[in-house]
């Protein structure tokens, strides 16, 4: 096993940091990505490399990717998302039949994508030897770090808002990380982690205040191409907290592309917020470079519950350089579309997934993209973890109404 990073570059300035020991920010305190020599890799590693490997997750892509040494992949089983057509939803949200395909990465350990970036991150603090690795969450990374702590060995702290939802905060006690409720939101839960570096020695492995979840992530976009036939679609619609993913895909094709590996155009990236909580989308429609804070961020998509992101000048650039946009859709319409695909498709999307729907039907309608369009959506996470309407109906065992059973 070959590791060809080269060194870390600050996304803001272009700085180059070596890669000798544990990193967090620039000096400039924006997010570090990790650099190839692409040019050596390319040489030794080739696209059938790739698709002969006997690795059925992400790992098979580990020659783009910066754990060096095998015995420090810290690993529960992931596997290579499905790609699931929603044929009888398409005509719901205007597209063509077979335009639109849902990349379903609820499959992967813990049921969210988290667990790409976790994964990274937990094997990267095995490989530097980190023995406390804390984390503020709403949820899915909280859960996504317990579990592959736990499997490296290594100590796992999470801090959550009171309001997170109870599923979460079991799921994460329940793979062995110690679990906090904090009376605040997010971005109180990451201040307290970074004070607290120094007294209790933790590192944070919040969103992109490490190198290495961004890498984890990117695995969507090659995973992508490559079950494509190292093709892309037309349009991506992603949900957007932090934007990990969003930033990491595009850094994926921007690599691929170097390589060689697809010639085809890239897809127009379409970055999804919530009415409750965008402010990418109102930084995208006032041609900002940076995002201002939202308050009161409120939706029932709880993974893009996220008032500021410090890569947001990074999605920003994402969505411009690939001919993409912003877009809020309410919870409302979220919701509708979860239950319209769940029925229709037998698909139970999480909301930050059917938000994506709910974007990619009102771009049809505004013509923002066209019927034709060939187009993928992200379901982030499994609809399993998120509340459910109720079953009422009642079956009386000794007096039963077979009425209630006619169509
Ligand atoms: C974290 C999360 C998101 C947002 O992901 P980013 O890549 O950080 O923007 C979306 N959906 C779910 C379910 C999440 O847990």
């Amino acid at each position: 096993m070959s590791c060809y990073v080269s060194h870390l570059e600050c996304s803001f300035t272009g700085k180059r940091f070596e890669m000798d020991g544990v990193r967090t920010v620039s000096e400039s305190g924006k997010p570090l990505l990790v650099r190839y020599d692409l040019e050596r890799m390319g040489s030794e590693v080739s696209r059938e490399d790739i698709e002969s490997s006997s690795e059925p997750g992400f790992w098979r892509y580990s020659s783009l990717l910066p754990v060096e040494r095998e015995e420090h992949r810290i690993s529960l089983g992931e596997v290579m998302t499905p790609l699931v057509p929603i044929e009888h939803s398409a005509s719901v949200l205007g597209a063509e039949p077979g335009r639109i395909i849902v990349k379903d990465e609820s499959r992967l350990p813990t049921g969210s994508f988290k667990a790409r970036g976790l994964a990274l991150a937990v094997s990267m603090a095995k490989q530097l030897g980190l023995v406390h690795l804390a984390v503020p969450t709403n949820g899915n990374a909280g859960s996504a770090l317990a579990a592959y702590a736990s499997r490296a060995g290594i100590r796992a702290t999470v801090l959550c808002p009171d309001n997170t939802p109870e599923i979460n905060l079991q799921e994460t006690m329940a793979q062995g990380a110690d679990t906090h409720l904090v009376n605040g939101l997010i971005g109180e839960c990451g201040r307290i982690i970074s004070d607290g570096s120094a007294e209790v020695g933790w590192f944070s492995v919040s969103t992109l205040r490490e190198p290495y979840r961004i890498e984890g992530k990117k695995t969507m976009g090659i995973e992508l191409a490559e079950q494509m036939g190292w093709k892309l679609p037309d349009v991506i619609f992603y949900p957007t907290g932090g934007g990990t993913g969003i930033i990491g895909m595009w850094k994926a094709f921007a690599e691929l592309r170097e390589l060689g590996w697809i010639d085809c155009e890239l897809p127009r990236m379409v970055a999804v917020q919530s009415t409750g909580c965008a402010p990418m989308v109102k930084a995208w429609e006032l041609g900002e470079e940076f995002a201002e804070y939202w308050e009161n961020a409120e939706t029932v998509a709880s993974g893009i519950r996220v008032p500021a992101a410090l890569g947001d000048f990074l999605i920003l650039r994402a969505v411009k350089e690939s001919g993409g946009f912003a877009v809020a859709v309410s919870d409302d319409d979220t919701l509708e579309i979860q239950r319209e695909i769940g029925v229709r498709d037998g698909l139970l999307l999480c909301p930050e997934g059917a938000a994506t729907a709910a974007a990619c039907k009102n771009a049809i309608e505004l013509g923002l993209i066209s019927t034709s369009d060939n187009v993928v959506l992200f379901n982030t996470a499994t609809g399993l973890k998120y509340p459910m309407p109720r079953v009422t109906s009642r079956v009386d065992k000794d007096e039963v109404d077979y009425g209630l059973f006619q169509p």
